[in-house]
């Protein structure tokens, strides 16, 4: 089944993902499964708006999701000898993983460098680093950092990762001295709303600077949007390429670069797949705006329609 992904907002899972079980919403087969049906479709609408989309999507039963929001004892798994096959404990409902939905996590203001997300109802039990300086120590002592550079300011801590042969860095981290962090993705801000700001309230005070590498490493970056049309729903990422890597070719190129196309609030790192879901949803809404446009000039125009 390609193109089955899961539907809770932002989540890459997807029936590619090797052994990761992905679900339909249970069956309203009967009273006690029509609840369990209810309540789960309820955990997955806090995550997400009642879009088109959405609505289309549960419309033909399509909405599935993936084994990364149930608690691993609501699983159960089956073995036999030719594979493996899990399945949700019955009354098991999706509350793990969840982002926020969209309007509550996004500001209007425009994003400043520093600044950490201040909507913290509780705070984290673990507080993984007391203050800056304590912060600083932290980085200096880590031996994980290959290929990171790191520079220690007096009110910021800086690491970067170069990748040959681009000229910014593949990855940027930035913590202020109020431990809020920011990261760059060759040159582009993640928008606000990526989950790893959310996970962590954009804060190391609740995760080690080592794991938030390794999590940033393990993301993929978007491959973005192949140009349609040109939308103001899109921006140009443009990442400067060193000009000796060229090969002959592309050696014309007077500013030799590598440029995505992405759609606004393009996740730029995002999970397994190819392209994050900003950027696919505005591919479908691009190819479903064109259907229509096509089906709307194939039907001849009604005798009494107004002349224009
Ligand atoms: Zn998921
Ligand atoms: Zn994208």
């Amino acid at each position: 089944m390609p193109g089955v992904k899961c539907s809770v907002f932002s989540c890459g899972s997807c029936k590619r993902t090797k052994g990761m079980g992905i679900w339909k919403l249970p069956l309203a087969k009967d009273e006690a499964h029509g609840k369990w049906r209810d309540e789960w479709l309820g955990e997955i609408k806090k995550t997400r708006e009642m879009d088109q989309n959405f609505r289309e999507q549960l419309k033909n039963d399509r909405i599935y999701t993936c084994e990364r929001h149930f608690a691993p004892e609501d699983i159960e798994i089956f073995h036999s000898e030719k594979m493996t096959k899990k399945k949700p404990r019955f009354g098991a409902l999706p509350t793990l993983n969840l982002p926020k939905k969209r309007h509550e996590s996004r500001k209007p203001t425009p994003r400043p460098e520093r600044s950490i997300v201040k909507d913290n109802k509780e705070p984290l039990p673990n507080r993984y680093y007391k203050g800056f300086n304590e912060l600083c120590q932290g980085v200096k002592s880590l031996k994980s950092l290959k290929n990171w550079k790191m520079k220690i300011k007096e009110d910021s801590t800086l690491l970067k990762k170069r990748l040959d042969p681009y000229v910014l860095p593949q990855l940027e981290i930035v913590v202020d001295d109020s431990l809020g962090f920011t990261v760059k993705v060759f040159g582009s801000y993640l928008p606000e709303d990526h989950p790893i700001y959310l996970q962590y309230r954009r804060t190391v005070q609740n995760v080690t600077v080592s794991n938030l590498i390794k999590e940033l490493e393990g993301y993929r970056l978007c491959d973005g949007v192949s140009t349609l049309e040109l939308s103001g729903k899109m921006f140009h990422h443009v990442i400067p390429v060193i000009h000796d890597s060229l090969g002959e070719e592309e050696e014309e190129q007077q500013f030799p670069h590598r440029g995505f196309w992405r759609a606004k609030g393009c996740l730029l790192l995002y999970q397994q797949v190819d392209i994050c879901n900003e950027c696919d949803e505005f591919v479908s809404s691009v190819e479903n705006a064109r259907k229509g446009k096509e089906s709307r000039s194939a039907k001849p125009a009604h005798v009494k329609a107004p002349l224009y």
